[in-house]
């Protein structure tokens, strides 16, 4: 067993401190690592990957992937800033300044820089930390709190702390519910985009299906065509509506204070109507609506924790596709990039469904239905690429250490199927009751804050629990009393 002073370096001193163990070393493990060992918490941070720092988003991508927001977005007060430490690598940024008139923080860059930001100021902390933030290879399988907080990895090793922090990300795609003719179970279908094994063994004439139309599947088109695939790619969606763009990112965009009053705005459809007419107004002044949505973004949260289950759920059904293409946009560069794509025939979107998928000799026929005519079209295509997005329920999930958690009663996936249910970052038990020692960070807390999917949101999160853990535990606030109410702040950015 390797208990929590073990794990940093040997100092029983320090058995008495804080103690955070984190699950997962991507974006919001990091980032709560590196806040927290400035804080002087011992934390211990569990990732499986050879690399921490980048996680799925900013590791999983080639050279062509760029981050859906400018630089400024991408702050998350780490020193030096993102930019700064952009100016130093000798990264060629030449396009992404270009297109953003000269200004760097208005500049669309790689993802993988953000990563390697990240997995560089985690390295610096490593070494500079003493022992008091230690970093452990492996997979967390178990969580409990008897008789004290632990984890416990695959091989069997335990570490012990004060605190465990589940910051696990996203889950992998779930194949959409269809007839599939044994497809999902051949290597002919690709579970998941961000781990495509044998994609160089692709023709690059092959014919491929992509499904889904949103970010992701933007992505996915564009790896192919850096590498040189030129045969047609179909994707289909329920609706067919592929992310709009950022707006001119070198142009004036003008101001928009935040605004979107929790109070009125009770329900999806007066949240709309507040939304459209901020977005009428603002076109008054030449303010482009892409500006409005991100104006509405800090009080997202607290308007999300207003509504009630039903009007959660209405807004999931009719609200969500039109909400995801207007919220998460294209960077121009892709946009361009994709466009051309469309423009050139190589790239068709469809709106419809799969009817059906059956192996054939040498690929896969698929049969989609056309949403508004129910015309069926017929393809016969040698990959099928689920690009539907992460999987975010719990409810029936086997995998470790959510299955023993669940099993134990220690969380509770919410109704909707958007994560685990927390009060403000406290994981809250089968009983509803808030966790003192078991937190959520990012993406599985969703089902309190909606937006908590992005880097600026996430950041927030990270910050505030920080701050709760680094008070002396007889002046922590009930868990339940926070919720966040001014959640992101946009700063000057776009
Ligand atoms: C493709 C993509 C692009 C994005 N681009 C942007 C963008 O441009 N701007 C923006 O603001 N947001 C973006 N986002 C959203 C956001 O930044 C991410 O959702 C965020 O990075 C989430 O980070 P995370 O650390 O919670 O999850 P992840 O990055 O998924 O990291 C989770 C980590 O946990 C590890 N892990 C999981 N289970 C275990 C276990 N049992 N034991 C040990 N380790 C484990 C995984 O290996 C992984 O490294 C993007 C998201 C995606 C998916």
């Amino acid at each position: 067993m390797l208990n929590a002073w073990e794990a940093q370096g040997g100092d029983p001193q320090r058995d008495a401190r804080t103690t955070v163990v984190v699950v997962g070393g991507g974006f919001s493990g990091t980032l709560f690592a590196l806040a927290a060992a400035a804080a002087r918490l011992d934390v211990v941070l569990v990732e499986r990957e050879a690399k921490a720092g980048p996680g799925l988003a900013y590791g999983a991508c080639d050279p062509r992937h760029l981050l859906n927001v400018p630089v400024a977005r991408m702050e998350v007060g780490l020193k030096p800033s993102f930019a700064q430490w952009l100016k130093a690598s000798g990264a060629d940024l030449s396009a992404a300044i270009e297109e953003a008139g000269g200004d760097l923080a208005r500049a669309f860059v790689p993802r993988a820089l953000f990563g390697a930001y990240l997995a560089e100021r985690l390295e610096t902390a490593l070494a500079a930390r003493n022992g008091r933030l230690r970093r452990v290879r492996g997979e967390v399988v178990r969580v409990s709190d008897r008789p004290v907080p632990s984890v416990t990895l695959s091989d069997g090793r335990r570490i012990e702390g004060t605190h465990v922090v589940l910051a696990t990300g996203n889950l992998p795609p779930r194949p959409p519910r269809t007839r599939d003719g044994g497809v999902y179970d051949s290597p002919l279908f690709v579970p998941d985009p961000w781990r495509w094994q044998d994609i160089d063994t692709l023709s690059p004439d092959a014919p491929v299906l992509l499904i889904g139309s949103g970010l992701t599947m933007v992505d996915v088109a564009l790896m192919l065509e850096a590498r040189g695939h030129r045969g047609p790619i179909w994707s289909v969606s329920r609706h067919g509506l592929v992310p709009h763009v950022h707006a001119d990112v070198a142009g004036r965009l003008g101001g928009v204070e935040p605004f979107l009053d929790p109070t009125e705005a009770r329900d999806p459809i007066r949240a709309l109507r507040l939304i459209r007419a901020a977005v009428r107004q603002a076109a008054v002044r030449g303010v482009p609506w892409q500006r409005v949505m991100d104006a509405a973004r800090p009080a997202l949260a607290a308007v999300w924790a207003g509504w009630p289950q039903k009007a959660r759920e209405r807004f999931l059904r009719h609200g969500r596709t039109w909400w995801d293409i207007h919220r998460h946009r294209m960077a121009p560069r892709i946009a361009d990039a994709f466009g051309a794509l469309v423009q050139s025939g190589q790239l068709t979107v469809i709106a419809g469904r799969i009817a059906s998928l059956d192996l054939v000799p040498g690929g896969v026929a698929a049969t989609l239905r056309r949403r508004h005519s129910g015309r069926a079209l017929s393809l016969e295509v040698a990959r099928v690429v689920n690009c539907t997005g992460p999987r975010s329920d719990f409810a029936g999930l086997a995998v470790p250490p959510f299955d023993g958690l669940r099993e134990t009663g220690r969380i509770r996936p919410d109704p909707l199927g958007l994560g685990l249910e927390t009060r403000g970052t406290a994981l809250l038990d089968r009983y509803g009751h808030a966790s003192t020692w078991l937190h959520a960070l990012g993406p599985l807390s969703r089902p309190a804050f909606w937006e908590v999917t992005a880097v600026p949101e996430i950041a927030v999160q990270v910050h505030q629990l920080v701050e709760e853990l680094a008070r002396p535990a007889s002046r922590r606030q009930r868990p339940d009393a926070r919720l966040i109410a001014e959640f992101v702040d946009l700063g000057e950015g776009i």
